[in-house]
């Protein structure tokens, strides 16, 4: 028996991840793949941790792509950071809050879990409350919650965590290349990120950084990390000078986020900041002019992740599905508890174009309209264009 080529066709990439990916990173993926000793390919590990450095806005010297998805990343931050029996606290308002506590429980960690409703955020004095009185080895919480768009600040977070002896541990999955990540500035102990989101490569990689606090707690460990696999133990010896062999490195994907890195630094980091900001303005525009609310606290919206609530009338899976059938574009629908009352769209990295924009604004109405749904008249793409000649 044979089987036919896979042949996935392309698709403009507006949900909450993958994102689009630009010709020059998927030429990279298609690269000659040399050994994961070879000194070239030594050489691209140096330029991505540095590059990574850059983005992270940090000097941390244990900069790295641990090899798997934002989900490693957040992986390696707990297994490294927590042994059995430590005390962690986890901010829980979406799924990846609540992802962070399930992985830290596995890992033998007393969690404490503070909730938020589903699109809020919390205050310092919050997690100052519950810091001081659980006294945690680790305080997660996430900076971009993909799952409800919510934009987590984190001014005097690492302050209240740090007084209480607490060691701050931040999940930049969507966030990084979106929003300014400002590691050393904000105080941040340890983080994790994804490239399929705002860094606009394909999925494969998490990129992680560790400041000197979570190395010194890592040093004190009297148990072994519970994951072979993601012990930054070993991985230093890797990723560090020795270039001891520990896992074969994923090495077209560590090309494809050389190239993903070295995009992102070119255009600049408050310029892609700024991109992805105007192309949320002009979606919000359009989105208002039919009628559709986000769904988060407004003064909390992520720029790249846009939750909102699907139209009175509209059918979930039968518009996302015209979407994707008719025109090719994939938005998200909600997770959780926002399961069939949000679609979440996405402008991620390359994804935060006007032309994706107005493609978007003009589908979504064609599919609202030839299903029925009762919408005020108003032009999404004319109020999405008025930003656009604002600006
Ligand atoms: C996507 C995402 C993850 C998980 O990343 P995967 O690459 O799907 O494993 C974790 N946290 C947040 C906030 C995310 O958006």
């Amino acid at each position: 028996m044979s089987f036919p080529a896979a042949a996935p066709p392309t698709r403009l990439l507006m949900g909450p991840g993958p994102s689009q990916i630009h010709s020059q990173v998927l030429a990279a993926l298609a690269a000659p793949t040399v050994g994961h000793l070879d000194p070239v390919f030594l050489r691209i590990m140096d330029e991505v941790q540095a590059m990574l450095r850059q983005v992270f806005q940090t000097e941390n010297a244990m900069t790295m792509a641990v090899s798997g998805t934002g989900s490693a990343g957040m992986e390696t931050c707990v297994v490294n950071l927590v042994e059995p029996g430590d005390r962690v606290l986890c901010c829980v308002n979406g799924v990846f809050g609540g992802r962070m506590a399930e992985v830290a429980e596995r890992v033998g960690a007393e969690v404490t879990r503070i909730e938020r409703p589903f699109g809020e955020v919390f205050s310092a004095d919050e997690i100052q409350e519950a810091v001081q009185r659980v006294r945690p080895k680790v305080t997660g919480i996430v900076h971009a919650e993909t799952s409800t768009g919510a934009w987590q600040p984190l001014e005097e977070i690492a302050g209240v965590v740090h007084d209480a002896g607490s060691l701050l541990l931040v999940d930049c999955v969507t966030s990084l290349a979106g929003v300014p990540v400002e590691v050393d500035r904000l105080g941040i102990d340890a983080a994790y990120s994804g490239t399929q989101k705002c860094l606009s490569c394909p999925p494969g990689l998490a990129p992680v950084t560790f400041g000197p606090r979570a190395l010194e707690a890592m040093d004190r460990r009297t148990a072994k990390v519970a994951s072979w696999y993601l012990d930054i133990g070993l991985l230093r010896n890797y990723w560090g000078s020795n270039r001891a062999y520990h896992h074969t490195a994923p090495i077209n994907m560590n090309y494809a986020l050389h190239e993903a890195l070295r995009l992102v630094l070119q255009e600049g980091l408050d310029a892609r900041f700024a991109r992805h900001m105007l192309h949320h303005r002009a979606l919000k525009a359009g989105l208002a002019a039919m009628g559709i609310q986000y769904s988060g606290s407004p003064d909390h919206c992520l720029p790249m992740l846009n939750s909102v609530l699907i139209p009175e009338g509209a059918d979930d899976a039968a518009v996302r599905g015209q979407l994707l059938n008719q025109f090719g574009i994939e938005i998200g629908g909600g997770l959780g508890p926002m399961k069939g009352k949000v679609w979440r769209i996405g402008l991620m990295g390359e994804t935060a174009q006007s032309s994706n924009v107005l493609l978007f604004l003009a589908a979504l109405q064609q599919c609202l309209a030839s299903q029925g749904v009762a919408l005020p008249m108003d032009s999404p793409t004319a109020a999405a264009s008025a930003v656009y000649l604002e600006s």
